[in-house]
């Protein structure tokens, strides 16, 4: 069970370092080569890179195994939205340590397609990103840190301090899994005495514990459009966990978070900005000059502005988008407001008292009663 399972999630034509098109010489001659590079006896250590190699060609070297393993792959029980596409590039082989829940599913005989799960895609995985106001208004290109697990180095992913021996797990002799057969299904599970791997160590690996895995920060680059809102999130396609086996990774989602800006707010691809007027400018009108992200610019305030009145300066918010879904270039909103004066001097009172004289009575709002 698990030996044709692994078919479709082991890209064999991989392992042999040939093209699905290969002919059965080139398959032959590649898997020689690497059979020398990598026997046990010549090379201590190598036992699992082996033991693929062999397990390739034993499906690869026989034409009636080859032609059933390609149907697998081409038409075979795959996850929904993978579409039965392998070789999509995201493969490794070191992730086929990471047996964790591989084969924790139910899972029925190729052909039985309604009862079959494929291997799982990668888990999302998110990231928060602390952007200036100005980088969230113009773009730009970063990179997160993405904390992720990954084969450890000093034991190669094997859990045994290296140059101490390992031997095969007696439980499940070596598959890394248990199988119990109950009529039309097979269920599979991962080995719990070997967690998977085929092989029991005595040593464990002193940086990993014996896990096989060890903790790296990772940095992804991402491309942030020009006018990203606080909160957004942008999804970084395939850059979150790996998938297992041939199964892709799952993706990354940045969550953007933007800083304050001194002077401007943000209305989605409006700028906004908030100037004072006196009351004299108000009422008599006059031009200001009010900066912009990049410059500075004047406006006319006409006479009789009110207090609130707000001025569209166009094309000075948030820059234009690029590409195929490039946005307009947002405006920057100009509010006026006019300020009353807490404390007047003398002659500023004297003045709004002959104001006051020839003014008329303000329209109140009807009082009842
Ligand atoms: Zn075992
Ligand atoms: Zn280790």
């Amino acid at each position: 069970m698990a030996a044709q399972r692994e078919w479709f999630e082991k890209d064999y034509y991989k392992v042999l370092g040939v093209v699905s098109t290969a002919t059965d010489k080139e398959i032959t001659r590649a898997y020689r080569k690497l059979a020398k590079q990598y026997h046990p006896d010549a090379n201590p250590g190598s036992e699992e890179r082996f033991k693929e190699i062999s397990a390739a060609y034993d499906v690869l070297g026989d034409a009636d195994k080859r032609k059933e393993y390609d149907e697998v792959r081409k038409h075979g029980p795959v996850p929904g939205g993978f579409g039965g596409m392998p070789g999509g590039g995201t493969f490794r082989m070191e992730d086929m340590g990471n047996l964790g829940d591989l084969f924790g599913g139910l899972f029925g005989n190729r052909g039985r397609t309604t009862t079959t799960r494929g291997p799982q895609r990668g888990a999302d995985m998110e990231a928060a990103l602390h952007l200036s106001f100005s980088d969230a208004v113009h773009g730009v290109t970063t990179s997160v840190n993405v904390p992720e697990d990954v084969r450890c180095s000093n034991c190669k992913g094997t859990g045994a301090a290296p140059g101490t021996s390992t031997h095969t797990c007696p439980r499940c002799g070596g598959s890394g899994t248990l199988n119990d057969d109950q009529g039309l299904f097979s269920l599979s599970t991962v080995c719990p005495d070997c967690v998977g791997r085929g092989t029991l160590f005595d040593t464990p690996c002193p940086v990993c514990k014996g896990s096989g895995t060890e903790r790296k920060v990772r940095a992804v680059k991402v491309r942030i459009p020009a006018g990203v809102e606080d909160g957004q999130r942008i999804r970084v396609k395939g850059r979150g966990a790996p998938g297992q086996g041939m199964a892709p990774p799952g993706d990354l989602f940045v969550v953007v978070h933007v800083g304050k800006h001194p002077i401007f707010g943000r209305n989605g691809r409006n700028l906004t900005l908030t100037t004072p007027i006196t009351f004299p400018e108000a009422a008599l009108g006059t031009t200001i000059t009010v900066p912009t992200l990049e410059s500075k610019v004047t406006l006319k305030v006409p006479a009789g502005t009110a207090s609130g009145t707000v001025l569209r300066v166009r094309g000075r918010g948030v820059p234009a988008g690029s590409g195929r879904n490039g946005a307009k270039p947002g405006d920057l909103m100009v509010r006026l407001e006019v300020m009353v004066p807490t404390e007047l001097t003398d002659e500023q009172r004297a003045a709004v008292e002959s104001l006051a004289a020839v003014t008329d009575e303000a329209p109140r709002v009807a009082v009842e009663g």
